[in-house]
């Protein structure tokens, strides 16, 4: 890939404190590494142990690639050592720590882009003022959305437009200007803060002036997969992106690589790999992948409905559960649950962390049941699976509407209520909705066929895209033209 005639390009990636933005931006970064750019990673010690596996593996292939560990001051904002990231088990006290430690890191790390004199740097959204550091540097900074294109062109058109203010309640459906679709949303299905401007409004609005200040953005997306809305983003926002995905597909080829991913939150959860042998045991597409990130918790009440509507299916299933350590009660129904499954042999429960581009890719698996986090979004089309959509936080309920609505890949499960990631929320969706979704997804007749045969083309082109001369292999090969062109001026 690289050509040894050209000037290397030097860059630095500083991937945000949460597990689901750090794994694409590190699979980017390997990215560009692949592509002959040189690449270092800031991190902290805690969040690189999820992908310095990797970094090794890449390392070890001949990449010019690095980690450059930086301590986070969890002494000075008095938080336990270890602390370091917004995942599933970060305390809720912690978090305003952690934004604390994060702002004491930020002259250290300004600091960092001016002694390794990167010739750019790739950030992620939640940096904003890394567009202006990298402005008095004279170098390009690029800026990572961990979203997908229609989720962020359909907040900045709530944003715009207000669509929301004129229905008529929180529970009335309301059109979403502008958007290349005609997409519906209830006011409950918003988030917060596109419902009415709070803290987090004012945050993203930073955000967004400072992509205005950036060379451009780069998205885990690819252009087959959501092209109106690639279109439409950077028409609205008069700025230049780059799709340069399915990032998890193009970084991770090897099965060594799909292992190493994610490891260090392996050791926290499912350290024996019966999975495999289970998995391998049952028919080919038999099995349900029931899963919903990396930062999700359920209470009780919903762990039950869920229980038993995978039982009630009939369908065999993996579940990455996690315990509600409050609720002692939850745990014991969970362990009987798994006993009871595990001699009927129909479920399969891993505690905290699966690796999920392999189980992914097993023959047996189905269907997806997902939070439609956007890297699980894509994940399930690059294999070709359908999904029973069950939005929960962030910008889940947008990436339903394309599943659902645009690309007709997914079958809601009717989520009606947005929530705080680290909140339970009032809504316990039952047992008898989950089980419909589920049968329409793997009992639906000629349109489950359709549903198929339409993910199954989209993960052909998914394949296409980072070939050479797909859409964002050749996106890689402009952007880093482009990038050198601005080096080589300034030399
Ligand atoms: N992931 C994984 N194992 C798990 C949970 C998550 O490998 O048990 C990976 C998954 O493959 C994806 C990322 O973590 O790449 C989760 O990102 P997503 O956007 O889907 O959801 P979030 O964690 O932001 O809710």
């Amino acid at each position: 890939m690289e050509d040894q005639t050209k000037p290397k390009l030097k860059s630095i990636f500083l991937p945000f404190l949460s597990t689901s933005h750090i794994i694409p931006l590190v699979d980017m970064a390997r990215l560009f590494a692949l592509h002959g750019v040189d690449v270092t990673i800031i991190s902290t010690k805690y969040n690189s142990t999820i992908f310095q596996n990797s970094i090794n593996l890449d390392a070890s292939r001949g990449r010019s690639i690095r980690t450059h560990i930086i301590d986070f001051p969890a002494e000075k904002v008095g938080i336990p050592a270890g602390i370091e990231a917004f995942n599933v088990n970060t305390p809720k006290e912690m978090i305003p720590k952690i934004y604390m430690g994060l702002y004491i890191l930020q002259p250290d790390i300004e600091k960092l882009f001016e002694t390794l004199q990167p010739d750019f740097i790739v950030t992620d959204m939640f940096f904003p003022w890394s567009a202006d550091v990298a402005k008095k540097l004279g170098i390009p900074r690029i800026m990572f959305h961990g979203a997908s294109y229609l989720a962020r062109s359909a907040a900045h058109s709530v944003e715009v437009y207000r669509p929301h203010l004129k229905a008529e309640s929180d529970t009335d459906k309301f059109v979403i200007p502008d958007l290349p679709d005609e997409l519906e949303m209830t006011r409950l299905q918003l988030p917060d803060w596109l419902r009415s401007p709070n803290q987090y409004a004012e945050l993203m609005k930073v955000i967004k002036e400072s992509e205005k200040k950036s060379f451009g953005s780069v998205f885990n997306s690819f252009y087959k997969l959501e092209s109106e809305y690639y279109d439409h983003y950077k028409k609205v926002m008069g700025t230049k992106s780059w799709g340069l995905g399915p990032v998890s597909l193009w970084a991770n080829q090897d099965d060594s690589d799909k292992a190493a991913r994610g490891y260090a939150r392996k050791e926290e959860g499912a350290k024996e790999e019966g999975w495999l042998k289970w998995l391998n045991s049952k028919p080919d597409g038999s099995v349900l992948y029931v899963s919903f990130g990396s930062m999700n918790k359920f209470p009780y009440s919903q762990l039950v409905e869920i229980a038993h509507a995978l039982e009630n299916s009939g369908h065999n299933f993996i579940w990455v559960v996690r315990k509600n350590e409050e609720n002692e009660e939850g745990g014991v129904f969970l362990e009987e649950f798994e006993k009871k499954m595990k001699e009927s042999g129909k479920g399969y429960l891993i505690w905290g962390w699966a690796p999920q581009l392999l189980i992914l890719e097993n023959h047996a698996i189905g269907g997806l049941v997902s939070h439609c986090g956007w890297n699980t979004v894509v994940e399930s089309v690059n294999v070709g699976l359908p999904t029973v959509t069950w939005p929960l936080f962030a910008e889940h309920f947008f990436n339903e509407k394309l599943v659902v609505d645009v690309l007709k890949i997914g079958v809601p499960v009717g989520a009606k209520e947005w929530r705080n990631w680290n909140e339970f929320g009032s809504e316990v969706v039952k047992r008898e909705d989950i089980g419909n979704a589920i049968r329409l997804m793997m009992e639906g007749g000629e349109e489950e066929v359709a549903m198929r045969k339409r993910v199954k083309e989209l993960s052909v082109e998914a394949k296409k895209a980072i070939k050479v001369g797909g859409s964002s292999y050749n996106n890689m090969v402009e952007l880093i033209q482009e990038l050198r062109s601005i080096k080589l001026a300034k030399v």
